[in-house]
């Protein structure tokens, strides 16, 4: 069979669209709310590498989601821009040795043409590029309203740097004490910063996320990041020379453990150590701290590592039985945790236990249950050796303590979060310019706003320094300005914002793109937010995704926005994957020095036999798909069904070129009935009939996002059309209509040859007849260990899960397994369930 002519097909549908305009959205109010739809994509990055095949599968997923909507008479949003300021565009543009813009702005010609090869119905109309001065002047306008509300200020405390990318990184761009973008170690560096206080919304941001759709995992690991605790901060005084520095105080959520706290430990960093350090320690002290200032948090907190520290030569009180105890330093206290100090209760955490065996420093057993001398015992138990907590539990104890601690002044209960400001600044040069002016007379001053936008100047070496301060602050003409209140000598900001800026709003331009007076006008925001759905990867967890919804809080507080949420549903796409092969050394082999011969894989020059193994995509491995080439090979229309029928979209799938060759085979059957002669009359009643399940089982699943079900069913129905000789236009007509949103380029083609002139975009999607729909009925054998011990009847074709469940709930199951271990259970769909048990 030869392929259809997808070549000639494709470009002229995508044409069309383009031309008549299919997809602009128009907000039209008599459309009722309860039929308007925002679906998102979150906007790529235009990188010099252009699309991969992770791009089309979320933006696939979404563009068969509108075309579904649309012919279910809802008015859609679904726009497409390009998050084109950051380091990832800087970076590209210095390797390459041309200015970020010009690099940037071929790259967004680059990645449109492709993004439009695949047929996506974006309004093309709303794009937005968030480098373009029209864009950022509201990114700008919304740093201020941030800044006027106290939630921007300056910071020269130490914060994370990357000497590789030369600037300073917030805490969500550190990934396991790496820079997120580089991979380089990260190290500490006081450098003056701006900063956004996200922690006056931890709260929100935490409690909102129950009123949202999201996946259960995105929302843990938004909760874990915020990391919200409570317990109680302890005050504990100093004792001989270092009591006239004050006290140490420190957060716990455990103070019922108050009695076993035998030593404390300061963060080298803290302020107190160079108060309260004796003559005689000093020594010790200066040269610990000055080697833990070479050190990453990574190397601090590995728990593997061998115990440091030194002690102090001070002492503090405990607060509960006033005993006197040691003040140490040591680097796994970190000073950007907590209040940089913590009270060590050796018995019952493994840290402190094991400074504590190594600087020979009393164990106290305060939690009754294990054998606090071998190891520490982080179990619970009653109280003991804790006076008046003794035989307590733990929330009495801990209710107890805090009360005794608040009427001695000693202590408060509170409530502690992890997560800390947004270090917002960056010492680069391709970043919104911060529209603020430093003034000797009048301090920080904004930028007017109608003198935004503050636009970025051109400038002859945008590399990074490196000393701390961006590429701008060399540009004098542009740095020295007129002070916008005094009118007396100022000087600019010369930091820029960081890669998020632009996004955590540009779902609001979209709306609204060519506005020249306000960011986005009331009533067109107040007709499509909140996003309905949003679908993106997975690694914005807690970066795009928790800025994102923190400045939408600040402007939903300013009456800028009507929600206090952006994105109401979400989904994470799977990641798309490729086949590496190994050698028994774990070495990966490039695919292309190995030799492919069935399951046998042997690398070509050594004759050594590899082992098939699923790894990301790398130009090291070979073995990245370019969607390119894929388009020129099997056309766009195969390629979103393959990656829509790879699996359920938030799965994780290695790519397979046999697959999508199968999904093309299809789709070549689908051209060779639409050629045959059309019967306009009467089809047999068992081709209505599988016609009829199809529209209900792809109109059912497509609107659940169930593609690859979906799919399979469309693949179904073609064999059993594909038999005849002849087509009917009964059979044939609503088929086309609901494979639409999967090949629309196809699809579109056929309704031509089917006699219609319009585009079949906003045609109403086909209604099945339930009756002709209703599946067969199977009988269904339910076994336990082999033998038959029940039957049921189900609807034909119903799921494994599906039957388990019906299974278990059968009353001679439940006999037959009650007091037994299920081992395994084995469904075999229209024919049994076996319950494997133990017993
Ligand atoms: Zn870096
Ligand atoms: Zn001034």
């Amino acid at each position: 069979m030869s392929s259809y002519p997808f070549h000639e097909i494709e470009p002229r549908w995508q044409k069309f669209w383009d031309d008549n305009k299919t997809f602009k959205a128009v907000e039209d109010n008599s459309v009722p709310e309860e039929k308007r739809r925002y679906i998102l994509d979150m906007f790529p990055y235009p990188s010099g590498a252009g699309l991969h095949v992770g791009h089309p599968e979320g933006y696939t997923a979404t563009d068969i989601y509108c075309r579904y909507l649309r012919m279910n008479g809802y008015n859609v949003l679904h726009p497409m821009g390009y998050d084109s300021f950051g380091l990832p565009a800087e970076n590209y543009a210095i390797k390459t040795g041309q200015p970020p813009r010009k690099t940037t702005e071929e790259n967004i010609v680059h990645f449109t043409k492709q993004i439009k090869s695949l047929g996506f119905s974006y309004d093309w109309d709303r794009q937005v590029q968030t480098h373009n001065p029209e864009y950022y002047r509201w990114t700008q306008w919304i740093f201020l309203q941030l800044y006027k509300k106290g939630l921007a200020y300056e910071s020269d405390k130490p914060i994370n740097w990357c000497s590789s990318c030369k600037t300073g990184l917030a805490n969500e761009e550190v990934k396991d004490g790496k820079c997120e973008r580089c991979g380089q170690i990260v190290e500490r560096r006081s450098i003056r910063q701006w900063v956004l206080k996200i922690t006056s919304y931890a709260e929100e941001l935490l409690t909102d996320l129950d009123k949202l759709d999201w996946t259960d995992s995105i929302k843990a690991m938004q909760r874990n990041w915020i990391g919200r605790s409570e317990g109680a901060n302890v005050t504990f005084s100093l004792t001989g020379a270092a009591e006239a520095h004050g006290h140490i105080e420190v957060y716990t959520t455990r103070p019922d453990t108050l009695f076993g706290a035998t030593y404390m430990v300061l963060s080298p960093e803290h302020d107190l150590v160079q108060k309260i350090t004796t003559d005689e320690q000093r020594p010790g002290v200066e040269s610990y701290i000055d080697k833990a200032s070479h050190k990453s948090d990574l190397e601090r907190t590995d728990l593997a590592k061998d115990k440091t520290g030194v002690f102090t030569g001070a002492y503090a009180v405990n607060p509960v039985n006033g005993k006197e105890i040691p003040v140490w330093i040591s680097d796994y206290i970190l000073i950007s945790y907590g209040t940089g100090a913590i009270m060590a209760v050796p018995g019952h955490d493994q840290r402190d236990w094991e400074f504590a065996r190594k600087f020979d420093l009393p164990i106290i057993e305060v939690l009754q249950g294990g054998e606090v001398e071998k190891e520490a015992y982080t179990g619970d138990g009653p109280h003991v050796n804790s006076e008046y907590l003794n035989g307590m539990g733990k929330k009495e104890a801990i209710d107890a303590i805090i009360e005794g601690l608040e009427k001695d002044e000693k202590g408060f209960k509170t409530i502690n979060y992890k997560l800390r400001d947004w270090i917002f600044s960056r010492q680069r040069y391709w970043g919104e310019p911060i529209p603020l002016v430093h003034c000797p007379e009048c301090g920080i001053v904004p930028v007017p706003e109608d003198q935004l936008p503050l636009t970025l100047p051109e400038v002859k070496s945008y590399e990074p320094s490196g000393t701390g301060e961006s590429p701008l602050a060399n540009i004098d003409e542009w740095v020295n300005c007129e002070c916008p209140v005094c009118g007396g000598h100022g000087k600019r900001e010369t930091n820029t914002m960081p890669q998020w800026a632009g996004s955590c709003w540009y779902y609001l331009r979209f709306i609204d793109p060519d506005n020249k007076g306000i960011f986005v006008d009331p009533e067109k925001e107040k007709y499509w937010m909140p996003v309905d759905l949003y679908v993106g990867g997975a690694e914005h967890a807690v970066l795009h995704l928790l800025y994102a919804r923190f400045w939408h809080k600040v402007l939903f507080d300013i009456g800028a926005v009507s929600t206090a949420e952006p994105f109401q549903r979400l989904i994470n796409q799977g990641m798309i994957t490729s086949f590496a092969y190994m050698r028994p050394d774990k070495v990966l082999v490039p695919v292309d020095e190995v030799n492919i011969d069935g399951e046998n894989y042997i690398e070509k020059a050594t004759g050594v036999r590899l082992e098939q193994v699923i790894a990301k995509m790398s130009k090291s491995l070979k073995n990245v798909i370019n969607p390119d080439d894929i388009i020129e090979k099997f056309g766009a229309d195969s390629m979103r069904i393959y990656e829509m029928f790879m699996g359920p979209l938030e799965v994780s799938m290695p790519w397979q070129t046999n697959g999508l060759a199968g999904v093309h085979r299809f789709l070549n059957r689908v051209w060779d009935v639409a050629g045959r002669p059309m019967d306009k009359g009467e089809p047999p009643a068992a081709l209505v009939k599988v016609l009829h399940k199809t529209l209900k089982k792809v109109g059912n699943d497509t609107g659940k996002l169930d593609f690859n079900t979906a799919i399979a069913q469309m693949m179904i129905y073609i064999n059993e059309v594909y038999r005849e000789k002849v087509c009917w236009k009964k059979l044939w007509k609503p088929f086309v209509l609901v494979l639409a949103p999967y090949a629309p380029h196809l699809a579109e083609e056929m309704w031509r040859m089917l006699g219609y002139s319009d585009t079949l975009a906003y045609e109403a999607y086909p209604v099945w007849d339930d009756s002709l729909a209703a599946d067969d009925e199977k009988e269904i054998v339910l076994q336990v260990n082999g033998k038959v011990r029940a039957k049921i009847t189900v609807a034909a074709g119903t799921g494994k899960e599906e039957l388990e469940k019906l299974a278990r709930e059968d009353s001679k199951i439940a006999e037959w397994t009650e007091g037994k271990t299920v081992i395994k259970v084995i469904a075999v769909p229209d024919r049994l369930v076996n319950f494997v048990v133990k017993g």
